[in-house]
């Protein structure tokens, strides 16, 4: 679902990611660990069309995002293009980002609704279905100011849900929230994993990472540095970067 092979990315000098390899398999949940400015939120932003690709090679469900070798022009997308391809990617931040003048389940709507032209009433049905999922059937009514964080974040993955995507990027969904509130929003990214979603998850939540990761990537100042399953990479890491990294979150 995700392909990375020297993926490059600079802002001016700064060189924020320096050849990132990373391969998501269909259906897997791939966890993305490293300290503040190593350039994981760069990469799910290069995913998604957000960044764009400086050099190297991705593509999404085989579709290139970009790519550029051994100096040649740039693969681009045209806008249209590239509006189509971010329909199918989900992406939930650390910031809920809802819109505070809708209700829950306008906020849900919103996007099938005026991006996608789905039937309203259809479109209603399918939001009350996913506030079912994320626990929140009876908040549909609700504003954002009248939910606790972890309820606006389980309200932007349904939100997120809306779309039908093939691929959810979450940018650490659980790190502005109360400790207390942590525990809900990682079960329902549980159940979307059970449920066969492909998911790139940006989290110190080593607990989470262990059980529910296929892979986790350990990233240090814009390079991969240990990959691979989770019990080993995260229990038993072989690079003193990681172990070092890993002393400190736990
Ligand atoms: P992480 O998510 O791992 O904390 P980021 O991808 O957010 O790291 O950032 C990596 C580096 O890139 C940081 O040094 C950050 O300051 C820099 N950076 C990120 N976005 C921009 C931008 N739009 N312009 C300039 N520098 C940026
Ligand atoms: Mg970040």
């Amino acid at each position: 679902m995700v392909h990375a092979q020297g993926v490059r990315k600079h802002f001016g000098k700064l060189e924020v990611l320096k050849g990132i390899d990373l391969t998501v398999e269909r259906g897997q949940v791939c966890c993305l660990l490293g300290p503040s400015g190593s350039g994981k939120s760069t990469f799910l932003r290069c995913i998604n069309h957000l960044d764009r690709v400086d050099g190297g090679k991705l593509a999404v469900d085989g579709d290139l995002v970009g790519y550029r070798q051994n100096g040649s022009r740039l693969h681009e997308l045209r806008e249209k293009e590239v509006a189509a391809r971010r329909r199918d990617i989900g992406m939930v931040f650390q910031r809920f980002n809802l819109f505070p003048h809708m209700t829950a389940l306008d906020n849900v709507m919103e996007a099938p609704v005026n991006v996608c032209k789905t039937d309203k009433s259809q479109a209603r049905d399918e939001a009350r279905h996913l506030l079912e999922r994320v626990g929140l059937g009876d908040r549909a009514g609700h504003y954002p100011a009248q939910l606790s964080g972890g309820q606006q974040q389980r309200v932007a993955i349904a939100r997120a849900l809306a779309m039908k995507p093939k691929l959810m990027l979450f940018d650490e969904p659980t790190s502005a929230l109360d400790p207390e509130l942590v525990g809900d929003v990682l079960d329902v990214m549980r159940r979307l994993a059970a449920d066969g979603m492909t998911m790139v998850v940006v989290t110190h939540e080593i607990g989470f990472a262990r059980e529910v990761g296929d892979t986790a990537v350990f990233m240090d100042d814009g390079v991969v540095v240990e990959s691979g399953d989770p019990r080993q990479v995260l229990v038993e890491p072989r690079q003193e970067r990681t172990r070092a990294f890993l002393s400190k979150v736990l």
